[in-house]
């Protein structure tokens, strides 16, 4: 009888999971493990509304496993060692793991490494379509600019979808611990799972996506990121299903997933990113704390950026639009450190991710990969394209829900106490344009 065990990492379900597809191919009996590592918590990256989430996810994987005559069983530990324990228990031959691009990764793969040797096996593209490092520029390796990236992605083969396995079987005898988790969680947060998250894709119709995905109160994104980032639905499955589909909307649905990968791959090939300037532009950032805490309590005084801020607040979750603008607002209008919105963003999204967050917040902040790194998002024009109407502030901030249409946006025209714009609306560059050299 053989054993190996299936590490479950950011690939928590399965379907289409070569992790668990390997591991069940590699042996008769398979245990299906996860580790929660006090090494992410010490990195500050256990947000409570993230591991909520991921209390759903494990419930629902352990229910999914149950389904098919296995179990989940859940480890406290450094996670090397916990699977050096489990494996010893169960008398497994091999370990496997999806790759991983954080820093963090890379240690926990390293430790693997030492302990397993050659009876570990790292499967890529588990997270992301197309591995890290597969495509690059010549000379280079990795992609520092998004349009030929995609250009190479869409060439690059992609691996066959994978089934959900219909049978598991795992040894008995081998103890599960309980995730404990606690608050403060923002008070309306998704549902964690791969189930929540095949319920999501077949009720979400990906063919208006690309005439809607900018409107901020049509709120008609797939708001998958969460299950993205978890692993709850495969990259791969979810760009081969919308390539089926076919059409504008899908088209531009899996230009979003390549951005996904795009973001990994820098990571993967410059892990500093996740901290460091990618690009260093000799910022002299501005210092303000009282402007940081109105920025974070969605108290700027501008309408639009409070209901981004709000809904985060809310929701551990922020549309893109409204990221776009909250960031740029942040580290461009404000002129602070956009480490300083990085790590808020961080400590409130239900799908933040180190690669897509970082690296966004470095692309809007002009140190990442954007190739006009001195662009600013002016938030009064923006609110005109992408909430015309106003209902999106209006949903997001109830003080000021009775105001009609778009005079909701400069509230400061109007009598009424909402806060004074922390930045003068007339100038809204003024400390960028003077700050940066
Ligand atoms: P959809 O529009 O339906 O897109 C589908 C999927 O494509 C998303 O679920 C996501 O996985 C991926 N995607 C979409 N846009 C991007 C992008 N710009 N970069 C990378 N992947 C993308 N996304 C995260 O998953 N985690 C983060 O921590 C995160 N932080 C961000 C911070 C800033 C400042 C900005 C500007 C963007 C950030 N994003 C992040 C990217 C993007 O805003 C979210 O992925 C998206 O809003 C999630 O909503 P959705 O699932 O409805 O996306």
């Amino acid at each position: 009888m053989t054993v190996s065990i299936a590490l479950f990492t950011q690939d928590l379900r399965l379907h289409d999971n070569p992790v668990l597809h390997a591991a069940r191919t590699a042996a008769d009996q398979v245990v299906p493990l996860f580790v929660l590592d006090p090494a992410v918590e010490a990195a500050g990256f256990a947000a409570p509304n993230r591991l909520a989430f991921l209390a759903d996810c494990l419930a629902d994987l352990d229910a999914s496993l149950r389904r098919v005559g296995s179990r989940l069983i859940v480890r406290r530990g450094a996670t090397a060692e916990q699977a050096a324990k489990v494996a010893a228990e169960a008398g497994a031959g091999t370990v496997h793991v999806a790759a991983g691009v954080s820093g963090y990764a890379r240690r926990r793969e390293a430790a693997l490494r030492a302990l397993f040797g050659e009876r570990l096996h790292v499967h890529d593209a588990s997270v992301t379509v197309v591995p890290p490092g597969r495509i690059a520029p010549a000379g280079r390796d990795h992609y520092a600019v998004f349009t030929p990236y995609h250009r190479a992605w869409q060439q690059a083969p992609h691996r066959t979808v994978l089934g959900a396995p219909r049978a598991i079987r795992t040894p008995e005898e081998i103890g599960s611990e309980n995730l404990v988790i606690s608050g403060p969680f923002s008070p309306s947060l998704p549902r964690g799972g791969e189930s929540a998250a095949r319920e999501r894709w077949r009720r979400w119709d990906v063919a208006a996506y690309a005439d809607v995905h900018d409107d901020l109160a049509a709120d008609d994104t797939s708001r998958l990121s969460p299950y993205l980032h978890f692993g709850c639905l495969s990259a791969t499955e979810l760009t081969d299903r919308a390539l089926r589909h076919g059409g504008p909307g899908a088209e531009a649905f899996v230009r979003q997933l390549a951005w996904r990968d795009f973001h990994h791959q820098v990571l993967a090939a410059r892990p500093d990113a996740a901290r460091r300037d990618y690009r260093a532009r000799d910022d002299r950032w501005h210092h303000d704390e009282r402007e940081a805490e109105a920025w974070r309590q969605g108290r700027t005084g501008y309408p639009i950026i409070d209901a981004g801020m709000r809904q985060l607040a809310e929701e551990g979750w922020m549309h893109n639009r409204a990221r776009l603008l909250t960031a740029s607002f942040l580290a461009k209008t404000l002129y602070l450190d956009w480490r300083i919105g990085a790590a808020h963003f961080l400590s409130l999204l239900v799908d933040g991710d180190v690669a897509n967050n970082q690296l966004n917040w470095q692309w809007v902040a002009g140190t990442g990969t954007d190739t006009r790194p001195n662009r600013v998002l002016n938030p009064l024009r923006q609110a005109d394209r992408y909430d015309p109407d106003g209902a999106y502030v209006r949903r997001w901030v109830p003080e000021l829900a009775h105001l009609p249409g778009p005079s909701v946006h400069r509230p400061w025209l109007l009598a009424g106490d909402y806060p004074a714009p922390i930045v003068d609306p007339q100038d809204l560059t003024a400390r960028f344009r003077h700050g940066r050299p």
